[in-house]
């Protein structure tokens, strides 16, 4: 980790080039890489040496960039995956398997709850989803000798519940085992996990990251903190690999075991790299992060007051208004701004809420979130329209909640924009 300060550290980590190299982080893009000899590159494959040989496993594009997001997160190691529920799914998958059981906070993205409830209980992986408002006692009452993991999301997407990341790492530690978060919508420009306990982030780098609605992508990073030896829960770091010769990770990799295991294995088994190209497209975006996320919070704050006093919206969360349940939390873990996404509700429920969001002129309906452009989302008729309206109330998004992810346009337009849609409500 650099003692960069983190807007160095988007522009200048994980890539140093040595005298007459590009100065701008190259494209790697092949496949394979060539060797001298075949001893070498055996090596390779028993991991006893360092290199490249398969872009599956590793490309020297990838690892810049995983190192640049290592480096900004604080953390010791990274591996990119080809999406955000790529790196939810390898993040618990590297240490739980069939028979194994983890920790949820409920309050998570609509994706991330049907990987975890439906395709990875079909794996044997079962969960246990709790509200992150729940006290230290009925957390630790949700834990079972087999629980590997708890999991949760720093700002909830999308209710934004801000999470009370010290509790929940003093509970998964008393429990013996890692807090996994994920951290996509405060990025570590406006939280950085590890700092409270949090032992391993993931991130969907699709949003603020790429920042550009580009490139679907995922990252792991790796605190380095966790000590996987402390109990028998995670033979598989802590036991030989078959299939890498007997290999223990913990003993051979010592803080990089967890991310060295998960390209390793998960990547060489199932794959989901991303394309180099797609991560020089991260890498740009990375580059101006801490100037958008400061942007994107500005206009946020000045979205969700004007929304707060307008007679048509029913409610407004956004950590950053001193009325928000969260705002104290907010000021805790992310004191410079949370995000750019805003829900809120419309007088007049469902209806009103997409007569608003049909009138909208500047700020377009995509199921996306999180980039530079204002966008907007009504979850009740696209994300989650299989819901009725009281599981809607149950998942804690209304009928009427509308996702506004406020740009980096200017303030002035954005709210012109929502003025004139909600005078047509
Ligand atoms: N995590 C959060 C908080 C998200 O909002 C999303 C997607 O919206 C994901 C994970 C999944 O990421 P991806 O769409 O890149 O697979």
């Amino acid at each position: 980790m650099s003692d960069y300060k983190i807007a160095t550290k988007a522009v200048q980590s994980g890539y140093t080039p040595k005298n007459g190299e590009p100065r701008v982080l190259p494209i790697v893009q092949s496949t394979t890489y060539k060797y001298d000899s075949s001893f070498e590159m055996g090596q390779l494959f028993d991991l006893e040496a360092e290199g490249y040989f398969y872009t599956r496993l590793q490309n020297p594009t990838n690892d810049a960039v995983a190192a640049k997001i290592a480096d900004m997160e604080g953390g010791v190691a990274a591996m990119l995956t080809s999406s955000g529920q790529a790196a939810s799914f390898y993040s618990i998958f590297n240490i739980a398997g069939a028979g194994d059981h983890v920790v949820s906070s409920c309050s998570i993205y609509g994706g991330t709850f049907n990987l975890f409830s439906v395709t990875m209980k079909k794996m044997g992986i079962d969960f246990t989803f709790i509200h992150p408002d729940a006290s230290e006692e009925e957390l630790m009452a949700c834990f079972r000798p087999n629980t590997k993991a708890v999991f949760a999301e720093t700002l909830a997407n999308p209710v934004l519940d801000v999470l009370d990341i010290e509790k929940f790492a003093k509970c998964a530690h008393a429990g013996g085992v890692p807090l996994i978060v994920d951290n996509t919508f405060p990025t570590p420009v406006n939280c950085r996990p590890f700092a409270f306990g949090a032992d391993i982030v993931i991130h969907s780098t699709t949003k603020y990251m790429d920042g550009h609605a580009t490139s679907v992508g995922g990252v792991i990073v790796d605190s380095g903190n966790f000590d996987w030896t402390q109990n028998d829960k995670f033979p598989g770091l802590t036991t030989p690999d078959d299939s890498y010769h007997g290999i223990v990770y913990t003993e051979k990799f010592g803080k990089g075991a967890y991310i060295t295991k998960a390209t390793a294995q998960l990547m060489r088994d199932l794959g989901s790299i991303p394309s180099p190209h797609n991560a020089f497209l991260l890498n740009l975006g990375l580059e101006t992060l801490p100037l958008r996320v400061a942007k994107h919070c500005e206009n946020a704050q000045k979205v969700a007051e004007y929304l707060e006093t307008h007679e048509k919206v029913s409610w407004v969360r956004y950590p950053g208004l001193k009325s928000d349940k969260y705002h104290d939390l907010a000021q805790k873990y992310m004191p410079n701004g949370s995000s750019g996404v805003i829900s809120f509700g419309v007088k007049g429920g469902r209806e009103a809420a997409t007569k608003f969001m049909d009138s909208l002129k500047l700020a377009a309906i995509v199921t996306h979130v999180a980039d530079c452009r204002t966008c907007v989302l009504h979850p009740a008729s696209t994300t989650h329209r299989q819901l009725t309206d009281q599981q809607l109330e149950e998942a804690g998004v209304g009928a009427d909640l509308i996702r506004f992810s406020v740009g980096i346009e200017d303030s002035e337009d954005i709210i012109a924009d929502i003025a004139q849609a909600l005078s047509q409500v």
